[in-house]
């Protein structure tokens, strides 16, 4: 007699959807979070009275997370307290210039048009191929599996609509804005977005230059911090039954003839379960936590085959005083060939930007939330652009100047005297994200979010090669970003429904 019907490693927001769906449908949960802290990259801690979210700093595209509250019986809105951000973002040119677009699709034409009269008639056409292609895409890709061939005619099926969408996924981010915009000045204004699917514009596949459109259909702030939507998964769970471990690392999942049959604790302790899921980097399960030993061949090349993707070095900011921003989320207008320069001549040989030539967000998440500070101050996370690999040097040594450096730049160039006003500042580099989070090179999303690693060719939320193992979160279909990674979660739920009798 097993444990638990199912263990479920990780609390992220795969981690936990799925594991508070098994709880709600009846099983017996047990969920095992290696830190002390639940939620992962959507997370917030504090420091001297300041908040500050760990990564996630807003949440968009929110239909797979109502789908999974609404699954158990209540509402995203009713859980969590979602302040609407509008204006959506600011773009800070490098010339003092700054621009502001709301979440208005006729006053973001208007700014448009301001920058270019022909690119602002565009925008209509653009808003009104983007607003079906939204709604095709959203109900195509998030909330189905797409672990095999079959899997995909089913989606292709259940969603007709998505067949007139189909060439989008032979062109790139790049091709698909160049198609509507010819003012570089607006195309400035649109590149950083690529980078929130962890890749730069000549990589990132078609359907995800929705992104810049998606925005205007509506981008949230918790409040109290992204560590609510986590929270309020975990209540609903823990209502139904389920448990969770804290400070629980777990070393190894434990396979008896070719089934996953529970996890081996990284203080030796065995727990035995009917089913495994795994919310964490797929590559370092079936490698490290499984055994190459345990896996077929295909299922070996196919994991040793998957690239880790991008990560970052983030800034968490404490101010007293509000700060000469605009919105929530400011970012640098870049160009395309900039943000695709940096892939392959940074990221690939290791040699970091200078930072007056960097680019990054700015997340003031205390505009939309004045609790995150203590009264008449402020939290801010600044992201430069920044990568694991670099060329004769590690993050421990250069964190500290390369943050240095960066605000610098920031505060002359770009808010003017910030510095002036900050009162605490703490650094995450890529490699501070992998011993923290366990994500492997800092990996963001796990892997590369690029045509080859999409879908099908993400590992599959049903193991093929180990019975009773299901895998969520960002390594898996649809990728990173909150609400994909919970649903993620359901989807892995709805195939253990599917698949097991428990
Ligand atoms: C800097 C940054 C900014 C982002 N910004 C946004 C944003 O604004 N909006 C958005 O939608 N998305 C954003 N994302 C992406 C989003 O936050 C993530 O894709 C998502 O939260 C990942 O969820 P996950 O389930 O894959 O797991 P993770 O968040 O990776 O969590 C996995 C969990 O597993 C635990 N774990 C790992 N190994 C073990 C082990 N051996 N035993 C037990 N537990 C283990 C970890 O501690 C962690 O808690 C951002 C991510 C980052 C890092």
């Amino acid at each position: 007699m097993a444990d638990y019907d199912a263990i479920v490693i990780g609390a992220g927001m795969g981690g936990l959807s799925s594991s508070a769906l098994l709880a709600n449908h009846g099983l017996k949960v047990l969920l095992l979070e290696q830190s002390g802290r639940i939620g992962g990259c959507c997370s917030t801690f504090e420091r001297n009275g300041y908040r500050h979210d760990v990564g996630a700093s807003i949440v968009e595209i929110i239909q797979p997370i109502e789908k999974v509250f609404r699954t158990m019986g209540t509402t995203f809105q009713k859980e969590v307290d979602l302040i609407p951000c509008d204006p959506l973002f600011s773009v800070m040119y490098r010339n003092g210039e700054r621009i502001t677009i709301e979440k208005s699709l006729e006053a973001t034409g208007e700014v448009i048009s301001s920058l270019s009269a022909e690119d602002g008639r565009r925008w209509k056409d653009f808003c009104a191929y983007y607003n079906e292609m939204m709604t095709v895409l959203i109900d195509a890709l998030f909330f189905d599996a797409a672990d095999t061939m079959g899997d995909m005619r089913k989606m292709m099926k259940k969603n007709p609509g998505l067949k007139k969408f189909l060439p989008t996924f032979l062109v790139t981010y790049q091709d698909m804005f160049e198609k509507y915009f010819k003012s570089e000045k607006v195309l400035d204004t649109m590149a950083y977005q690529s980078l929130y699917m962890g890749m730069p514009p000549a990589l990132t596949p078609g359907p995800f230059s929705m992104i810049p459109y998606t925005e205007h259909a509506g981008i949230w702030y918790p409040r109290g911090g992204m560590i609510r939507i986590p929270e309020a998964l975990l209540r609903c769970g823990t209502k139904k039954g389920l448990e969770i471990q804290m400070d629980s690392p777990v070393d190894k999942v434990l396979i008896r003839k070719n089934r996953a049959c529970g996890v081996r604790l990284e203080n030796g302790r065995e727990i035995s379960s009917k089913i495994v899921v795994s919310d964490v980097n797929p590559k370092m399960l079936y490698q490290k936590m499984i055994g190459e030993e345990h896996i077929p061949w295909l299922t070996r090349m196919g994991v040793r085959s998957l690239e880790l993707g991008k990560s970052l070095c983030m800034i968490y900011v404490g101010l007293n005083s509000r700060p000469k921003l605009d919105a929530h989320h400011s970012y640098t207008a870049v160009s395309m060939k900039e943000v695709n320069d940096f892939w392959t001549k940074h990221v690939e040989t290791g040699v970091m930007l200078p930072a007056e030539k960097n680019y990054g967000l700015i997340c003031w998440t205390s505009h939309s939330d004045d609790s995150l500070a203590p009264k008449g101050h402020h939290v801010l996370n600044v992201i430069p652009e920044s990568f694991y690999r670099l060329k004769g040097n590690d993050w421990d040594s250069f964190k500290n100047q390369f943050v240095e450096e960066y605000l610098d730049y920031v505060s002359r160039d770009l808010v003017p005297g910030l510095k002036d006003q900050v009162t605490q500042v703490i650094a995450s580099s890529p490699l501070d994200y992998e011993r923290t989070l366990r994500l492997p090179e800092g990996a963001l999303y796990c892997f590369h979010q690029d045509a080859t690693h999409q879908a099908v060719l993400r590992p599959s939320a049903k193991s093929k090669s180990i019975d009773g193992l299901y895998l969520c979160g960002s390594g898996t279909h649809p990728g990173g970003g909150v609400p994909t990674t919970t649903a993620s979660g359901m989807i892995a739920y709805n195939k253990i429904v599917e698949n097991e009798k428990l």
